[in-house]
């Protein structure tokens, strides 16, 4: 009897180690504990017809072989229930946190509106070198080597190539683009250029801009006007209004300086505005002719207007960022705020 026995444990420990889903243990379960043909169940129902002294030794060791598997299968249906947990969708999981997918730098985020704004309007956004010639970035602008406006743009020269630069505005495309792509053209420059400028809260060596301008045969300060107030309407609200005044850039003729109603204090009067209540946002004006004939255009047949934006400014009002320089650091602590 007691070989009976230890032979039925060692077999029954067997199978439940060898079972892999929760199915075969029900099924090991059945054939050793089950209560109608469990082996173990037979033998234990059977105790009672063996003699005194056999039932009294079969019979506690029946019995704890019984605890003993039951322990071993309790463990054993655990192990595969967890597992099967496992590979189940948990519908209660949390998701990754967001900043770990990381957010389009507010720069960006900025750009794509007005090039969105601006396709509705019929401009093509257009690239171009930030290693720019001279002659692009100045000369064909109406910016003579000579002319005073150079000293308020320097920038970084290459060595032992005084020609070639880090661009100082986007408006360098304007004459490489008509020159390309002929009159009429209406474009938009958006992208990244350089300063050789001292650093601080409001100065930074790399900046990003977006130049733009409208070329054709009857182009009027009219146009100008108009597509500025609808950039202005769009950017900060229907009832902002836009205010030009006489400004000198050597690329324009006339120029002006462009500020719209103070987006803090909706034109009352604010310390940002310095209590005028009008923000600077924009240069812009009709295209010089000198530039026209650069593009190879001839002034009496076309016309146009051009205008230019910082964006890193732009990006700075609306999203209230005082230091220009948290822009460029990479600060993840900052970013992540967008
Ligand atoms: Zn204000």
């Amino acid at each position: 009897m007691k070989e009976i026995l230890e032979d039925l444990l060692t077999r029954a420990t067997a199978a439940v180690a060898a079972t892999t889903t929760l199915d075969e243990l029900e099924a090991v379960d059945t054939a050793f504990l089950g209560r109608k043909q469990g082996e173990l169940t037979n033998i234990l129902r059977g105790v009672k017809d063996l003699s005194v002294e056999e039932k009294r030794i079969a019979g506690s060791r029946a019995n704890e072989i019984k605890i003993e598997l039951e322990t071993a299968l309790a463990a054993r249906r655990e192990l595969l229930q967890e597992q099967s947990e496992d590979t189940t969708f948990d519908i209660s999981e949390p998701v990754l946190p967001r900043a770990s997918h990381g957010t389009l730098h507010p720069i960006t985020q900025i750009s794509e509106i007005l090039e969105k704004f601006f396709a509705g309007l019929g401009f093509t956004t257009l690239s171009g070198p930030e290693l720019e010639h001279d002659y692009f970035n100045f000369e064909a602008l109406h910016i003579a080597p000579d002319h005073p406006a150079r000293d308020m743009q320097d920038t970084f020269y290459i060595k032992d190539h005084p020609e070639w630069l880090m661009r100082t505005h986007t408006s360098s495309m304007q004459v490489r683009a008509l020159r390309e792509y002929g009159a009429p053209l209406a474009a938009i420059m958006p992208g990244r250029c350089y300063r050789n400028e001292a650093t601080d809260v409001r100065h930074e060596h790399t900046f990003h801009q977006m130049d733009g301008f409208m070329v054709g045969p009857k182009i009027s300060f009219a146009e100008l006007k108009g597509v500025l107030l609808a950039l202005a309407q769009h950017l900060y609200g229907p009832d902002t209004e836009v205010r030009l005044r006489p400004k000198f850039y050597p690329f324009v003729e006339p120029g002006v300086n462009g500020e719209v109603t103070c987006v803090f204090c909706k034109g009352k009067g604010c310390k940002l505005c310095k209590h005028t209540g009008f923000l600077e946002v924009f240069g812009a004006g009709m295209i010089h002719p000198e530039v026209l004939r650069a593009a190879n255009l001839n002034p009496e047949e076309f016309s146009g207007f051009a205008f230019g934006l910082g964006l890193t400014r732009l990006a700075m009002l609306k999203y209230g960022v005082s230091d220009v320089r948290l822009l460029q650091n990479s600060s993840v602590n900052f970013l992540e705020q967008f």
